[in-house]
């Protein structure tokens, strides 16, 4: 077995630029290249072939790009104790590389059980930050100073390549079909870090100039908004990759209005992270109101009918409807829109939070689950520190869908309904 040998488990990393398990692993004699498809994941309540899908693809192309750099990227279906250890036994590895995760109970569950492994196998695990989340995080003071320390840190970039000693047999990626999903039929953004430079240039320089405006109508948030959350979701840009881009394009335009707009989106970059050490500080927030005093509000009342009608986009409140069609349809919608669709399901319908929010986690491509989870018990009351918000969905209409293109796109039955009438349930 060859001595300091790193193995590199892609995750929710699935990049090589700003990669630090990747430079890491430059110290090493040997490296070679993990992704684990978990059938945990692709069982789990939350989990929609269109993840796997754009997982797939990002892999496609990390795996080329991680061949021109000398790196064997191996694709394994299992487990991830039980593809880790038949790896080391296969090939032997010394040191175990990843980036830190923040993700639902499942995956708390195996690191749990990877560190157990590692040691029963002698194998060193270091694992690195990506994001502003802290581990074991006392208490909030200094975090968001420490948020600034972290993205304005320099880069991780690979100096050359890598020499891999191991000649390795890489059978071919599945197939979504072979990991037995069907067809989702969704029209996804474009997956991989190719897509997800481009998505970026062309927000800083060209897209963002309206973001402050085009935030709130699904109309104009389609192009208007950066469109970056599958790519930090699935880690094709790394979140410092983002914020240093976005200071140096602020930095640098003369326009003052672009400036302005960058700024409104380089606060949200922050939330992103925050919302993710929530999840972090109380993994229960996944499975329980934040604020106990809540529980038993709507446990009992869960009405299967209204619940289908929500999830279909046939509740006959046409904004409602069209944003749900269009998420289903595209795998994303702008926050305000998200947040009617869960205010409408909470409050409206009395749903409780749990099963609505596992089911927009299956549509979101985007789904992260610390943000996810905040925001859908923000949106449904039940945190004990916001104020409660319920929308209007006839409002909403009229404020964001003023002459009704977008109802009237999405919700085709209602094309010739006069205008008066189309923001009405
Ligand atoms: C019920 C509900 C569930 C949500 N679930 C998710 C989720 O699973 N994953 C997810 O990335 N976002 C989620 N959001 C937040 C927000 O809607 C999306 O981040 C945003 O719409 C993504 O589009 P964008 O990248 O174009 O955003 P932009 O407006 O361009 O923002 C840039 C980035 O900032 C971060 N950001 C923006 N708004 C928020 C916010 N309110 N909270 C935290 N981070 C934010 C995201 O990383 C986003 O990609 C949810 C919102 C609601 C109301």
């Amino acid at each position: 077995m060859t001595r300091q040998r790193a193995l590199i488990w892609f995750k929710r990393d699935l990049r090589i630029h700003d990669h630090a398990a990747l430079v890491a692993a430059q110290s090493h004699a040997d490296a070679l290249a993990l992704f684990v498809i978990e059938p945990e994941w692709m069982e789990s309540p939350e989990c929609d072939a269109s993840h796997v899908d754009h997982a797939l693809c990002c892999l496609a192309e990390l795996r080329i790009a991680l061949a021109q750099i000398g790196l064997p990227l191996l694709v394994r279906v299992g487990s991830a104790v039980a593809v880790l250890s038949q790896l080391h036994q296969e090939v032997g590895y010394t040191h175990l590389l990843n980036h830190e995760e923040t993700g639902p109970g499942w995956s708390y569950g195996r690191d749990m059980q990877v560190a157990l492994w590692c040691k029963s196998a002698g194998v060193e695990w270091q694992e690195f930050t990506q994001t502003g989340v802290v581990r074991r995080l006392r208490n909030r003071s200094g975090w968001a100073a420490r948020w600034q320390a972290r993205m304005n840190a320099p880069l991780h970039l690979l100096q050359g390549g890598f020499t891999a000693a191991t000649s390795l047999d890489l059978p071919e990626l599945p197939t979504l079909t072979s990991l037995g999903f069907s067809p989702h039929g969704k029209k996804l953004q474009a997956a991989g870090e190719k897509a997800a430079r481009h998505t970026l240039k062309s927000f800083l320089q060209v897209r963002g100039y309206d973001y402050r405006k085009a935030l709130s109508s699904p109309l104009s948030a389609e192009e208007g908004c950066s469109r970056l959350s599958p790519h930090l979701a699935f880690g094709t840009l790394s979140m410092r990759t983002v914020h240093q881009a976005t200071e140096v394009a602020i930095g640098h335009t003369p326009d003052r209005a672009l400036a302005y707009a960058l700024r409104g989106f380089s606060g949200r970059l922050r939330w992103h992270c925050h919302f993710m050490q929530k999840l972090e500080d109380e993994p229960d927030i996944e499975f329980h109101n934040f604020a106990r005093a809540f529980d038993g509000l709507r446990e009992d009342e869960f009405n299967e009918a209204h619940f289908l009608a929500w999830c279909q986009g046939r509740t006959g409140y046409p904004m409602v409807d069209a944003c749900m069609r269009s998420l289903v349809a595209t795998g994303w919608l702008n926050f305000r829109m998200r947040a009617m669709l869960v205010s409408f399901a909470s409050y409206h319908l009395w749903l409780h939070w749990r099963p609505t929010g596992l089911f927009l986690a299956r549509q979101f491509l985007d789904y992260e689950p610390g943000i996810h989870w905040s925001q859908m018990q923000m949106q449904s009351g039940t945190s004990g520190i916001n104020t409660l918000r319920m929308y209007s969905p006839t409002k909403q209409a009229k404020d964001q869908d003023p002459v009704g293109h977008f109802i009237r796109r999405w919700v085709p039955e209602l094309a010739r309904v006069p205008l008066p009438y189309l923001a009405e349930p």
